[in-house]
This record gives structure tokens, sequence and C-alpha cells, in this order.
């Protein structure tokens, strides 16, 4: 994979910042109050993998794979750190991640991995919400 550009320290933005979470790993927490409908974050859409390539890629980014409007997007930070929640404060629309609520500075970023078009996705999720499926499977891309 080939870098476009030199990237800016992914870890600092003014909106959110990455670090450990409780979820899984690392996570991206909002640095500000978001209204309900604010962008939270634009997704980076340089990073694309041809079909073919996917079964070659490391497992991580493998798994991070996604589908958007014809082509598969490897997703950099801080995309590749948002957590899955089943109660997730943001949803996707037009490559952006959009507050479906109030977002309170401090609070973990999450999103929906099973309203995404994750290409490979399985996981248990031990998100810990009442509307947690235990189970979370991508949808099938639409090609
Ligand atoms: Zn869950």
């Amino acid at each position: 994979m080939k870098k476009t550009s030199a990237e800016k320290d992914p870890s600092k933005h003014k909106d959110w910042i990455v670090k450990r979470s409780k979820i899984h790993g690392k996570g991206v927490f909002a640095t500000r109050d978001f209204k309900k409908g604010e962008v939270v974050i634009e997704w980076d859409l340089k990073s694309q993998v041809k079909k073919e390539d996917i079964p070659d890629l490391p497992e991580p980014i493998r798994k991070n794979v996604y589908y958007y409007k014809g082509k598969y997007i490897i997703p950099t930070s801080p995309g590749k750190y948002l957590n899955h929640s089943c109660d997730a404060n943001t949803f996707a629309k037009n490559a952006r991640d959009i507050a479906l609520r109030d977002i309170k500075k401090g609070e973990e970023i999450t999103i929906n991995f099973s309203d995404e078009a994750i290409v490979d996705l399985k996981m248990k999720c031990r998100c810990g919400s009442k509307k947690c499926r235990n189970k979370i499977k991508s949808k099938p891309a639409k090609a």
C-alpha cells in the first residue's frame, strides 16, 4: 500500500483524540461536545484496495476494509480506531460519521458496524449496551 501524502499526527485533532478504550483496544473520544446531527468525523477515502488484493492484506487491516460507492477502502486514523457499539452514538452518511444524539466531551465515539459495509465482519460484541446483539455480522456489500 502506498501512502499518498505525508500523514499528520493521526492521534491529534481538535474534535477527537485516539486513546485506550474500555470497549476494545484503542478508541476515538470526543474532545468537545457535539450536537445531534453534527459531523463528528469525515472519512478518509484515499486508501483504496483492489478486491483481489484484500485476501493478501494482514488480518488486522483486512478486517477493517469496507465497501463504499464501488471502492474498497482501508480506513486510516481515526476511522480504524472507531469501536462498534450496538447503541452507537453516530451513524454513517455521505462518507461522514454524524452524531445520532448529543455527544459529551470525553465520550467514546462509536459506530454501528452492522450498518456499514465492512467486507469481512464477524465478531462477538461486548459493548455492554442493553441493545447488544452479541454477534455482529456485516451486511453483504451491494455492487
Ligand atoms: Zn453490542
